[in-house]
């Protein structure tokens, strides 16, 4: 299912520097009043567009801290007139959502909990049905493409044009260097279906640790996203919540002043540059097809033999003798051991598939 969202530029959304990376940064909680205050002092001349700071909680264990509620957006207020920074907050349910309206929070964002569920999706939807506010939709917990997209086209369809993406990565089981893996190709297709729909990084949830946000946050950049949600707190060692992922200001200052902005390659020139190169890997690219075609060709004509001699299809040792050979000279091309694994197996399964298919043909 293909449908288009209506979105309104960034640039007209009311927020000042939407330019790359707009930023976002603020505690992971609001813990009391002087910590939100004191971040949101120390933030004020770093150039950020909004503010965060999280009020209800969504802690995957209970007898955590699940946020100071409500009382916590008189604190978002103060940040408001004292600082003039925009401020944002998570919104789980329709009660938040009216709760953080009345209190003229200016933008919300949908969290990964919430996005897996279209149920919780759609009653914030209707709470803000013909509001004029940003809202930012962060990725589901799943690695689920389409479930980002229904929660974002909910939202969409309540009049919201004022609409984002934020990518924190996708959970995983067992042992990784990330806390949320990113896969990076999610967020890609997610900006070539919608070209025009701000997508923001979050490299605090990614990273779960703050020493990766320094590369999670460049590799963002590099592969042009808009902008960064980065969690800072002015004593994180301390902080209630995500403790081992949030920066201090002044660490925040380090990390956007050490990021490199390139260039997207717009010029005439690059793009001529570019173009030629493009061609070449497009030839490449079709030789690769009609190779794979003719290599299944040979499989299938191995199907036909094996049915005909009543064969199994798999003969392990010929396809451990395959993909060793394969990867070995990979090695000598500079392409590595996991790429030359993973391109033959995928090679090697549709074979297996279409060899069954063959071998399972009942002849007239
Ligand atoms: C958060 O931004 O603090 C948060 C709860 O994030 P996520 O929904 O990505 O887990
Ligand atoms: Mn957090």
């Amino acid at each position: 299912m293909n449908t288009q969202l209506n979105l309104l530029p960034v640039n007209e959304w009311g927020i000042n520097n939407t330019d790359r990376p707009l930023l976002i940064s603020g505690p992971c909680s609001a813990e009391t009043e002087e910590q939100v205050l004191a971040t949101a002092h120390a933030l004020k001349n770093q150039n950020i567009s909004v503010f965060r700071a999280g009020i209800w909680k969504p802690r995957t264990r209970p007898n955590t801290f699940e946020g100071v509620g409500s009382e916590g957006l008189k604190w978002l207020t103060k940040v408001k007139q004292e600082t003039g920074l925009k401020v944002a907050t998570e919104v789980a349910n329709a009660k938040h959502a009216y709760e953080a309206l009345k209190h003229n929070v200016d933008v919300l964002w949908i969290g990964a909990r919430t996005t897996v569920n279209p149920f919780a999706v759609q009653e914030i939807a209707d709470a803000l049905q013909g509001v004029d506010i940003p809202v930012l939709v962060k990725n589901p917990i799943n690695p689920d493409l389409e479930l980002w997209i229904g929660a974002l086209e909910r939202i969409n369809k309540a009049g919201i044009t004022k609409l984002g993406a934020l990518h924190r990565g996708f959970s995983s089981y067992g042992d990784s260097a990330f806390r949320n893996a990113p896969n990076w190709q999610i967020p890609i297709e997610l900006k070539r279906r919608f070209p025009e729909l701000l997508i923001i990084n979050d490299p605090s949830h990614i990273g779960g640790k703050r020493n990766l946000i320094q590369g999670i946050s460049q590799k963002a950049m590099d592969l042009d996203f808009d902008g960064l949600m980065i969690e800072v707190h002015p004593n994180p060692d301390e902080a209630w919540s995500d403790a081992k992922q949030q920066i201090t200001p002044s660490q925040l200052e380090e990390v956007i002043k050490s990021l490199k902005i390139r260039s997207k390659g717009d010029s005439k020139q690059e793009q001529s540059k570019l173009c030629g190169l493009r061609k070449k890997i497009d030839y490449f690219d079709q030789e690769l097809i009609e190779i794979l075609e003719a290599r299944m060709k040979v499989a299938g004509e191995i199907g036909e033999f094996k049915r005909n001699n009543d064969m199994i299809v798999l003969q392990n040792s010929r396809w451990g003798e395959v993909i060793e050979q394969s990867i070995a000279l990979g090695q000598t091309k500079g392409l590595s051991r996991e790429f030359v694994s993973k391109i033959f197996k995928a090679i090697h399964q549709e074979s297996i598939n279409n060899q069954t298919e063959i071998i399972n043909q009942v002849l007239s």
